[in-house]
């Protein structure tokens, strides 16, 4: 599975179908080049149910397939990583899951499980969010100390430094691209513990032909794309 960032909102990607322009991506396992591999539908829950393309691409060299995720989509969850992203943001400021339902339209069982996710990962995804912000020249102070709020402000420093050279962003959805879309996904453990941040750093080109300054980044161990086909 690569994280990449499409340009386009849920609903325009959404209604491009297959059209959706995904990026040339070198092979995660091996460095070899890719060609395109078909792709699979998934449905998509932003404001309304969508259905969206999920192109994949296969290793010219080894023949690893992987499919190429655009930032918004989380593996294995309906939701998209906006609506996520905003309940976490909610839950931080100490709203309780129900109220967190309420305000966005989606079940309290669902809710409870992302808080759950979220602390589970919270430290992980600090230490992993935080390295590239400062990479890429944050240099604030002064966050939270509790875990999960410190997570979220990693998550917007990591926007912010961003957003300075790319523009305006959804914060999870950069946060996404950096972790390779294991953040929010449904697994047990957190499997940004076996991220070491130098291992990601050292396995995510910097340049590449077009000059990408932000290459999607991929776990060290591949993830199940696991999606509703
Ligand atoms: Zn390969």
């Amino acid at each position: 599975m690569i994280v990449w960032s499409s340009p386009l909102d849920v609903s325009t990607y959404a209604g491009s179908g297959r059209d959706v322009g995904p990026p040339a991506v070198r092979c995660p396992a091996c460095g070899g080049p890719t060609g395109r591999w078909s792709g699979y539908r998934r449905h998509l829950r932003a404001d309304v149910l969508l259905v969206v393309f999920v192109p994949r691409v296969r290793c010219r060299d080894c023949g690893r397939t992987d499919a190429l995720l655009p930032w918004f989509v989380v593996p294995y969850r309906y939701d998209s990583v906006d609506v996520i992203g905003a309940a976490l943001d909610l839950s931080v400021t100490g709203l309780g899951v129900r109220r967190i339902a309420a305000a966005l339209g989606r079940p309290e069982t669902t809710v409870r499980e992302w808080c759950r996710r979220f602390g589970r990962v919270a430290a992980d995804l600090t230490r992993v969010v935080l390295a590239e912000a400062v990479e890429r020249g944050w240099s604030g102070f002064d966050l939270p100390t509790a875990s999960r709020p410190r997570a979220a402000a990693a998550v917007a420093a990591l926007a912010s430094a961003w957003s300075r050279r790319r523009g305006p962003v959804s914060a999870w959805r950069v946060a996404a691209l950096v972790t390779g879309g294991t953040l929010l996904a449904p697994n047990t453990g957190s499997p940004l513990a076996g991220m070491a941040v130098s291992r990601q750093m050292a396995g995510t080109p910097r340049s590449q032909p077009g000059g990408d300054p932000w290459p999607p980044a991929t776990p060290l161990k591949p993830s199940p794309s696991g999606d509703t086909t």
